[in-house]
């Protein structure tokens, strides 16, 4: 039970994207980043991101860190989304928690497990898959709760529980309050 507790806990907990300290990862050696799509960028199932979001994931790039994204999705009917994640690998039906399709992505993005950062919203699938692997993982609070798909839904009172045996233990570094 230990054991697979400390595999769901991520190393960092922050309200958004936008919250995260890069500029520490890249000061720690991270120069990998690999995002969740749905409820981490935008709305769950969202056509497509907020301008802000991608102008976000350029900036990035041009900040230096290598960045590709993992979708439990198949991306159907997600054309505009597809062109706006064009310049970056994105593996679709990418079966988090499982961990192919992270090792996939480092073998894509020429990185290693130890300097790559796993984000997403989803304790069982993102942070999951990440911890297994062996990357940095941070969860993220979902953008929009209610846009949840319905085993996303029923997942997060399950979530919450975790999340506060965890704080109890060894409790993860929680930027949530740092607005
Ligand atoms: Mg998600």
């Amino acid at each position: 039970m230990k054991r697979l507790l400390c595999s769901l806990r991520p190393d960092e907990i922050c309200p958004s994207i936008y919250a995260i300290d890069y500029k520490r990862l890249w000061g720690a050696g991270y120069r990998a980043l690999i995002f969740d799509i749905d409820n981490t960028l935008g709305e769950w199932g969202c056509r497509a991101l907020p301008e802000s979001a991608q102008a976000f994931l350029q900036e990035l790039s041009a900040r230096g860190f290598v960045v590709g994204f993992l979708s439990n999705d198949g991306g159907k009917n997600r054309t505009h989304l597809k062109e706006q994640l064009s310049s970056w690998p994105v593996l679709w039906h990418a079966g988090k928690p499982r961990t192919h399709s992270y090792k996939k992505m480092l073998a894509l993005l020429k990185t290693q497990t130890t300097e790559t950062v796993m984000i997403g919203d989803q304790l069982f699938t993102d942070i999951w898959g990440a911890k297994r692997t062996g990357l940095y993982a941070i969860l993220v609070a979902p953008v929009s709760p209610a846009s949840d798909s319905l085993p996303a839904k029923l997942r997060r009172p399950l979530e919450r529980l975790v999340l506060k045996l965890l704080s109890r233990e060894d409790p993860p570094h929680d930027h949530t309050d740092d607005r």
